[in-house]
């Protein structure tokens, strides 16, 4: 699948540290076949590839539309529709198949998230209905 996930609160903090399980979540991804996407409301976020060091893992970075999403893809540059995407905001997760995450918790090294999001893409890949209730 391709699969887009958000940035912000996504897979960063608000005081941009990346989040627990990022690069492993990633790489178990890339192993089980999908193509990995950024995409943000503020743009092609290449500085958190760079800063991050994500390049093996993202394919391109695109900016994400914030509303009428299927309609301003091409609008936007997005080449093609997301098959799942992760994403803070429930509007992202109801206009494209996905699950939500919830913010990155306190302390940091306690969030578990990213690894709750792998178990929903690959049921999601599976064709069960992974529990997006967050
Ligand atoms: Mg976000």
């Amino acid at each position: 699948m391709r699969v887009f996930f958000d940035v912000d609160d996504t897979i960063i903090t608000w005081d941009v540290r990346l989040r627990p399980g990022v690069k492993e979540v990633f790489a178990r991804l890339r192993a089980d076949g999908h193509d990995l996407y950024l995409w943000s409301g503020n743009g092609r976020r290449w500085e958190i590839v760079r800063r991050f060091d994500l390049h093996e893992h993202v394919l391109d970075c695109f900016w994400k539309p914030l509303y009428r999403h299927h309609e301003r893809l091409a609008e936007l540059g997005v080449p093609f529709a997301p098959d799942y995407v992760i994403d803070d905001h429930q509007e992202v997760v109801d206009a494209f198949p996905g699950v939500r995450i919830a913010p990155p918790a306190h302390p940091l090294e306690q969030d578990r998230e990213l690894w709750r999001v792998y178990e929903a893409i690959r049921a999601h890949a599976a064709g069960a209905d992974a529990d997006a209730d967050g």
